[in-house]
């Protein structure tokens, strides 16, 4: 008996002239991520990305994992192929056997894409539905809330028969919107912000600033693990380093304090324009939310706002704090994301910050340094490095 995965697509099936692009990122993205698990074939057929196992020791569970956290597809089902027979079918339900023993109810959801099947979906549910019953008779069916749905597909090339679906994340495939660059702190909202957008398509990159001595190797080390733990979702990212601590020294030496925040978000910003520039990014990411602190006021992210050259995106800005957690409980980003580490926003952070800021008193205070020059110096001295899918190599106590 042959097993296989089929991957069903999401929102590119909606897709008009253009869905076959989609469907190729697709399909190479799927790809490279089974990379290390073995050898497939991924075929793409009737709104479907059928991906079937190559070796003989390959771990369809784990594959299926991976799979599932491919944006672009919508559902994941683990399936055994078999000529598209009833007959055949029912002689091997041993193949439910897992999903069912330990089952209180089912039902059969059969769908038959091949048009010229005898029988049509009603009949073929009614059908395998009795066989079902009579191979495991400890089991009710329950077509409003079964605990397990059995699925057969009459589709062009096979009868595909599963008891096992899964959620994909939805979403378009990761490069199919272009690519941008998220400033990831080692907090909890940005990597979840992350991934949203990638969700919609765009290569993800991260920035970070770190400000040694005042924050630690540590710190550094804890964003390189979300970065590696997005990479789960995002496929490979490049991580740019950006050494602050001047700019930071310069502005708690010239600025007044209230202002600290929003002038070190501002240079920030400008760092990462001159990124995005020079490595061709669309966007700027950031996981700001609206007045979850002073900086993430309508007034202070005006102000932010203005030293961007590039679209921010900020896709938590209408979350709650408990919806952004529960998110990055869900991607596996949250106990890195709450480890101790100090970040750079940390330091020098003012007792009275101003919630209302004046962006012309702002800028009058910017002038006061000559941050420009320090800007460039700090984009010169910026490292990268590439985290790559699936690698664990950062670790943290
Ligand atoms: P997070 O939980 O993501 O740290 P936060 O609520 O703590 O967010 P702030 O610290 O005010 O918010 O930062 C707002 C946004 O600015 C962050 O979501 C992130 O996009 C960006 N940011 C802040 N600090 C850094 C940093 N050291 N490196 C890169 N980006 C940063
Ligand atoms: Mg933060």
């Amino acid at each position: 008996m042959k097993e296989i995965i089929l991957a069903k697509y999401g929102e590119i099936a909606l897709k008009g002239d253009n869905r076959s692009s989609f469907e190729d990122i697709l399909v190479k993205n799927i790809k490279r991520r089974l990379k290390r698990l073995g050898s497939f074939s991924c075929d793409r057929r009737q709104s479907t990305v059928y991906i079937e196992p190559l070796d003989e020791d390959i771990d369809i569970s784990e594959a299926v994992d991976v799979v599932a956290k491919v944006f672009g597809i919508s559902a994941v089902q683990r399936c055994a192929v078999f000529p598209k027979d009833l007959g055949v079918v029912e002689h091997n339900l041993d193949y439910l056997n897992d999903a069912l023993n330990d089952a209180k109810s089912f039902k059969v959801e059969a769908k038959r894409s091949d048009k010229s099947f005898p029988l049509k979906s009603p009949d073929i549910q009614q059908k395998l539905g009795d066989a079902v019953s009579e191979k495991f008779p400890h089991l009710k069916v329950d077509v409003h809330e079964p605990e397990v749905t059995v699925r057969l597909e009459i589709r062009d090339n096979g009868a595909y028969l599963s008891a096992k679906r899964i959620m994909g994340q939805g979403g378009l495939p990761v490069g199919s919107s272009g690519k941008a660059l998220l400033m990831l702190s080692g907090g909890i909202d940005s990597p979840v912000a992350g991934y949203m957008m990638a969700k919609r398509g765009l290569i993800v990159d991260c920035i970070h600033y770190i400000s040694p001595p005042y924050t630690s190797d540590r710190a550094r080390l804890k964003v390189e693990k979300l970065c590696e733990e997005l990479t789960e979702y995002c496929g490979d990212i490049r991580f740019f380093c950006v050494p602050f601590t001047e700019i930071q020294e310069k502005l708690r030496d010239s600025c007044p304090e209230e202002f600290f925040t929003v002038i070190m978000r501002r240079m920030m910003v400008k760092i990462a324009n001159k990124i995005c520039e020079r490595e061709d990014y669309g966007a700027i990411i950031t996981g700001e939310s609206l007045a979850q602190v002073a900086s993430q006021t309508l007034a202070a992210i005006g102000c932010t706002n203005d030293a961007a050259r590039f679209p921010v995106f900020r896709p938590v800005i209408g979350m709650d704090k408990t919806e952004i957690t529960e998110t990055a409980r869900k991607i596996g980003t949250f106990e890195t994301s709450i480890m101790p580490y100090e970040d750079c926003c940390t330091v020098f952070t003012p007792r009275h910050p101003r919630t209302k800021p004046r962006l012309a008193d702002i800028i009058a205070a910017e002038s006061r340094a000559d941050f420009d020059r320090m800007v460039e110096e700090a984009v010169e001295k910026t490292t990268v490095k590439r985290f790559k899918f699936g690698e664990r190599t950062v670790f943290l106590d």
